[in-house]
């Protein structure tokens, strides 16, 4: 049962039985007093006319006796708490004392008893005044007036009856008649104070409830953080509370009759407050919308607004309900978390400028010491230890520029410059492509390597990059091995359409701990100074295989040797074909054959280092070719002869390569071969140069293979 509901009415059975009781003995002084009169007159009016006066005055003192203790216990009853009254015992008395009382004034007529017929009808008549009198103080209680009636009126009725006189029998008769309808109408009575009472308290207890409400809600409008405002439909306040006060600076009464907008709108955010007002005359509530607001002393507050639109019967708006919060401390964090985000950003952005900038000019002086390097491993003079001096100089140099290159990488991923080539690898020309690359290195180090060239099946990635990943992954297995290592690389179905991708080896593994900090950039795990390295290699192929979709991980056992994976989208399970492997020498042992020479190349470059380094590189290549310091000498020599290409660097003075490619472009060479030679390795450069028109693009350090391959495409 729902124990309030038990509770609620409990209570009204309470509140009932003490208005009840309250009620009984609230008619008592008024009853007890008219008792007296009445009981004081019959005495004075009946003596001398009773049969005897003795049983009179024993009435008369007992009726009076029963009266004052009656008076002593309504006295009583009138100085106790409510809960006291309350007690049934007081609801007992009173009911005793009614009954006796109603038995003495029965006794009237028996103790004052007259022959005179005048005198008997008389008490007849005033125990009638008695009996209707009783009504209206009894009835609130129907067994009070049944307890009091009864013996009073059998008592009078049996006396009538003694008397066998036709007259007083029919008189008994039509006293019962009206003793029954006395009782009935006490009843109704009854009835009806029940249902006053009981009506008057739910009144009651819902006017508490109301009040009780009021009282809440002006303590919450008082107390609230929020501001709470109404203004009608002219703009102008008509409630305004604590917080309003303090939020906007404005008092009570000054902001009440006073136009919201001008109180609380800043300048910049009429737009946005017009709008809201838009929406609320279409009815519609308005929650969350945060405005910039100004106080009285003119400063900035942002509030989040909470506006509803009042309205009448016919759903006319009348005004307007608004709440509003002040989270201007929460506003000035976040700003202050977007500025410092936005320092962070700028940082990191200088940091990844300064980055690719640093390698963009490491790379000029990268390519004539590369360059040069490798025309001197061609030159037949020299002797066993001068070559082993050039080869040492090209592994530091070729050292610097894959270094040169990650930095160049990780700026660019972090730039977000990176851009991939998302396709279907075939996992067997990657394989085979690696492992011929990779090849050199493991003989060197005397390890055994296994690479399934025949792999089946393909992966999605950008096949450049995947090579890098792999590259790495391997060099790194190679490096970090132990005598007469191993190195496998090979590819494994997973479930969910995931190829892995393996690169293991028997190193010198890497303990737990180390593991954690494996993929961090320029992290080396105290490896010895003797094996070269950057630390970020595996920080990029981090990137990279993230960059796409894929995941990267380790696990390794010290002593034993390590398993880096990748996990990439693909399938194995598709068969794939195999080219033939080209067996023809990349480079050939002799650079100065002349079979070239019939084609003339004009050079445009203005770095006198890079201009000896060109040449020298077209003639070791067999290439006859002429200079020219900047653009506009190019220009001008172009006017007097016809040159089978051009390679032009692209920052030089006077006219740089870009224009210089569009004046001849422009001036309807369309055939003419451009190469643009770089120290950018970004790939805007690229797109760049072949906008000027230009035909492709070399980035520096020049290679000779590729500068060779390059020339060849366009100097048959
Ligand atoms: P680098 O090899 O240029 O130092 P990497 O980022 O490729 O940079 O590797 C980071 C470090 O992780 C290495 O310096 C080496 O200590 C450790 N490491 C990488 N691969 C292996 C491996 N296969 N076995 C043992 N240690 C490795």
């Amino acid at each position: 049962m729902d124990s309030s509901k038990t509770t609620s009415s409990d209570d009204l059975d309470r509140h009932i039985r003490l208005e009840e009781i309250r009620l009984l003995y609230g008619g008592t002084p008024f009853s007890y007093t008219a008792s007296i009169v009445i009981a004081l007159i019959i005495y004075s009016i009946l003596s001398g006319h009773t049969v005897s006066q003795q049983n009179l005055n024993l009435w008369l003192f007992i009726i009076l006796s029963v009266l004052f203790i009656r008076s002593i216990d309504s006295y009583r009853f009138s100085k106790r708490t409510k809960q006291q009254q309350l007690d049934s015992s007081w609801r007992t008395r009173f009911f005793i004392g009614t009954g006796i009382a109603g038995f003495c004034w029965g006794l009237l007529p028996w103790l004052g008893y007259s022959t005179e017929i005048e005198y008997f009808s008389f008490i007849l008549v005033c125990l009638v005044g008695v009996v209707a009198g009783s009504l209206s103080t009894l009835s609130y209680r129907w067994e009070t007036l049944a307890l009091f009636l009864l013996p009073a009126s059998v008592l009078l009725i049996l006396r009538l009856l003694v008397e066998d006189k036709n007259f007083f029998t029919a008189t008994s008769f039509v006293l019962l008649v009206f003793i029954f309808f006395s009782l009935s109408a006490g009843r109704k009575i009854f009835n009806n104070t029940q249902q006053n009472i009981r009506l008057r308290f739910e009144a009651d207890s819902r006017e508490r409830a109301i009040e009780l409400m009021h009282q809440k809600q002006a303590l919450h409008l008082q107390n609230t953080p929020l501001a709470i405002i109404e203004f009608d439909i002219d703009l102008n306040v008509t409630e305004w509370n604590r917080a309003a006060e303090n939020i906007f600076g404005y008092s009570h009464d000054e902001a009440i009759g006073d136009n919201i907008m001008r109180l609380v709108l800043s300048r910049d955010s009429s737009v946005e407050a017009e709008k809201l007002w838009q929406r609320l005359l279409n009815h519609e509530a308005v929650t969350g919308s945060v405005i910039e607001n100004k106080t009285k002393s003119k400063e900035t507050v942002y509030c989040e607004w909470f506006v509803t639109p009042l309205t009448d019967e016919q759903n006319e708006i009348v005004g307007i309900a608004a709440m509003a919060l002040d989270i201007s401390d929460k506003k000035q964090n976040e700003l202050a978390i977007i500025k410092s985000k936005e320092e962070a950003e700028k940082a990191n952005q200088a940091k990844s400028d300064f980055l690719s900038s640093m390698s963009h000019e490491l790379r000029t002086p990268l390519n004539a010491i590369l360059g040069f390097t490798q025309l001197l491993k061609y030159e037949k003079n020299l002797t066993e230890k001068q070559q082993s001096h050039i080869s040492e100089i090209s592994n530091a140099g070729n050292l610097l520029l894959e270094l040169v290159n990650q930095i160049l990488d990780l700026a660019r991923i972090e730039k977000g410059h990176l851009q991939l080539s998302m396709e279907k690898v075939m996992l067997s020309d990657c394989f085979k492509e690696v492992r011929a690359m990779i090849s050199p290195l493991v003989e060197k180090n005397n390890l055994s390597l296994d690479i399934n060239i025949e792999t089946s099946g393909y992966v999605i990635a950008d096949y450049t990059r995947l090579k890098q990943v792999m590259l790495n992954l391997l060099s790194n297995a190679i490096k970090y091995n132990v005598k007469n290592g191993s190195v496998q690389m090979k590819a494994l179905q997973k479930e969910n359409g995931i190829v892995r991708i393996s690169v293991i080896d028997s190193g010198r593994g890497i303990s737990q701990k180390q593991l954690q900090e494996i993929f961090l950039p320029f992290s080396r795990l105290n490896t010895a100074s003797n094996i070269e390295g950057t630390g970020i290699g595996l920080s990029i192929s981090k990137q990279l295989v993230e960059m796409m979709n894929g995941s990267i991980g380790v696990s390794s056992t010290p002593n034993e040797g390590s398993d880096f994976w990748i996990e990439l989208t693909g399938n194995l399970n598709i068969a794939s074909t195999i080219e033939q492997e080209d067996k023809t020498p990349l480079l050939n042992n002799t650079l100065s054959h002349k079979a070239n020479a019939e084609h003339t190349i004009l050079v445009a470059e203005d770095n006198p280092t890079n201009q000896i380094l060109i040449m020298s590189q077209l003639e070791a290549l067999g290439y006859s070719a002429e200079l020219a310091e900047n653009g506009q000498e190019a220009l001008n020599m172009m006017v007097n002869t016809d040159y089978q290409l051009l390679l032009t660097d692209c920052n030089m003075p006077l006219v740089d390569g870009y224009r210089l490619a569009q004046t001849i472009r422009d001036r309807g060479n369309h055939t003419l071969p451009i190469i643009a030679l770089t120290a950018d390795a970004f790939p805007e450069k690229k797109a760049e140069c072949l906008k000027a028109g230009m035909n492709e693009q070399i980035t520096k350090p020049v290679d000779l293979q590729t500068l060779r391959s390059t020339l060849k495409k366009y100097l048959v």
